[in-house]
Formats: C-alpha cells, sequence, structure tokens
C-alpha cells in the first residue's frame, strides 16, 4: 500500500499518526532498482511502516557532476515500491520542490572529519557534507527506529554511523550488501548512462576488485606483498578507463590498514566515459 507524499509538512502530519509504531527508512535518490528493493525489502520485513525518501539532493552533486540529468522516475519508482511492499503500509516521500528540504535561508551544513578525506571524499569535495546534512534532515522528519543502506556506498555508510553515534541519533543502522546484476556491475542509477562498449569497459571495475581481494588473501593480507602491489598498479595504469582510486583501506577507521585491523576494504572508483561508478569488496581476518 504506497503513498505518495509531496512535502515536509505532509509528512510530518502523516508521521504523527503512527505512534508507536515500528518505522523503517530507507533514503534514495529514485531511479530504483533491485539494489534499492533489497532495502525497502528488509524495512519492510523488519517494520510496521517503511517510509521511501526520494529526493535528488542537488548538496551532495559537484559543479560539473551530472545533478541535472541524473534519471527522475517517479512513475516507475512507485509501481516498483507497489511491487516490493506487497501491500504492506509504504510511505514515499518524494519532495515537490528543492525548497521543501531546503527552504529559504537554510544556511546549515554538516561538517565531517576524517573518514570524508579518503576514498570518495578526495574527488568529490563537498559531497559526503551534502550527504549527512540530508540524512540528518530526513532523520529529524521520519524519526526512524532503523535505516537501511547499501554496502555500495561503503563510505556514506561508515560516515552515516559515526554520525548517528557521535550526534547521539536514535536509529539503528542497517546495511545491506551489493547487489549486482548478471555480468558482476553493482547495480547503479548511472548503469544506464553506460552504452555496449562502456559498459563491458565497466566491468573492469568488479573484476578487478575481485582479483585485488584473491591476491590480497593468497598473500595473507600483505598491502605490500610485490605481487599484489603490482597488479594494482598496472590496473590504475589502464588507459581504457580512468580509475580514480583502488585502495585498501582499514574497514572501520577507513585509514591505511594496521596489525589490529580485523577488516578490510577494497575500495575503487572509476570514470568510463563521463560516467563515474564505484565498487567495493570487504575481506574478514579469519
Ligand atoms: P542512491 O539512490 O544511489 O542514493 O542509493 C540509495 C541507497 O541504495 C543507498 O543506501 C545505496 O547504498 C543503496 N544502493 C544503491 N545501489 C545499490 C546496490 N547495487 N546494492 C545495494 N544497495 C544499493
Amino acid at each position: 500500500m504506497v503513498e505518495l507524499i509531496r512535502s515536509t509538512s505532509e509528512l510530518k502530519v502523516r508521521r504523527a499518526t503512527l505512534n508507536t509504531q515500528k518505522v523503517g527508512l530507507v533514503p534514495t535518490m529514485g531511479n530504483l532498482h533491485r539494489g534499492h528493493a533489497s532495502l525497502v525489502q528488509a524495512s519492510v520485513n523488519r517494520n510496521e511502516v517503511t517510509i521511501v525518501t526520494i529526493f535528488v539532493n542537488p548538496k551532495q552533486f559537484g559543479p560539473n557532476e551530472d545533478f541535472h540529468r541524473y534519471p527522475r522516475t517517479l512513475e516507475d519508482d512507485l509501481e516498483l515500491l507497489d511491487r516490493v511492499s506487497n501491500g504492506r503500509p509504504c510511505l514515499v516521500y518524494a519532495p515537490e520542490t528543492t525548497q521543501d528540504i531546503y527552504p529559504d535561508g537554510f544556511d546549515t551544513t554538516i561538517s565531517l572529519g576524517e573518514l570524508s578525506r579518503p576514498l570518495c571524499g578526495k574527488f568529490r569535495p563537498g559531497h559526503f557534507d551534502g550527504v549527512a546534512t540530508v540524512v540528518y534532515r530526513l532523520f529529524s522528519i521520519t524519526r526512524p527506529h532503523s535505516a537501511y543502506f547499501g554496502a555500495k556506498d561503503f563510505q556514506q555508510l561508515a560516515i552515516i554511523r559515526r554520525m548517528v553515534l557521535d550526534l547521539d541519533i536514535p536509529v539503528e543502522i542497517i546495511s545491506m550488501p551489493i547487489i549486482r546484476d548478471h555480468d558482476g556491475l553493482a547495480l547503479s542509477s548511472r548503469n544506464q548512462y553506460l552504452d555496449k562498449d562502456d559498459r563491458q569497459l565497466a566491468l573492469k571495475l568488479p573484476s578487478t576488485l575481485t582479483l585485488s581481494a584473491q591476491l590480497f588473501k593468497e598473500c595473507h593480507h600483505n598491502t605490500t606483498d610485490r605481487k599484489l602491489t603490482n597488479f594494482i598498479k598496472e590496473s590504475l595504469a589502464d588507459s581504457q578507463v580512468e580509475w580514480q582510486y583502488l585502495d585498501i583501506l582499514d574497514a572501520s577507521t577507513l585509514r591505511p590498514p594496521s596489525a589490529a585491523t580485523q577488516e578490510w576494504v577494497i575500495a575503487g572508483a572509476m570514470k568510463v566515459g563521463k560516467t563515474r561508478l564505484i565498487d567495493n569488496i570487504t575481506v574478514q581476518k579469519k
């Protein structure tokens, strides 16, 4: 049972009627695919009411990024949510205007620390501050018991977890595994920018991460192993695609691994033509 809500004021009134019901939140930018659906499914299974937000957040796009051409497909999104929620209450907050989230005079930005510096943070200045600011506001408006995020955006997930801890926000953060297409490419709304040749090149992202993870395990998690470092160096030098990074970091601190590291994240970002793609694999200490 999908119910479309187009303004913050309407959402606040509706939220107040939910009383003690358990609420799960799934923040998205829309153009929903099976990756988003897995988050919604998890929320529907665990909560009495699920709130899905659909908002292409201008504050998380850089000036030369794809804010204007980002796919906006509300009708299709509502159909998908109708299928996935399968008769269970699902409120869809899709603000009609940007001002609904950022009214005139809006002047507050969450300023993140160290977790926002490596990986995507190096290439997208201000991106994570924009994400944290909108997610904080969505938490305030929807007051969820739990919120669902995909491990595909690994750094985003780490940042949100940290923000919730640091600002003592009463919400449980649930992480969901990466959903991939049949060829191994992680599902993303941006995949549709890829033509057939680009898509073939894009597969280098998951295949390189998989091979890196294999080598990393073979060399007993030694990031200075020659075979591993050579493989990473050669991969980054591939001129058919434009790698932004291919890093192995401590999964909880997002810093270079240390003797205390229990879990590693092997994360990569590449541009294929104009399309920027990210992906990651985690490896646990045995
Ligand atoms: P987005 O609409 O791209 O902002 O993504 C909304 C949420 O869906 C984020 O928590 C993403 O991590 C998650 N998500 C996007 N793609 C995938 C995927 N392929 N598998 C799992 N979660 C995903």
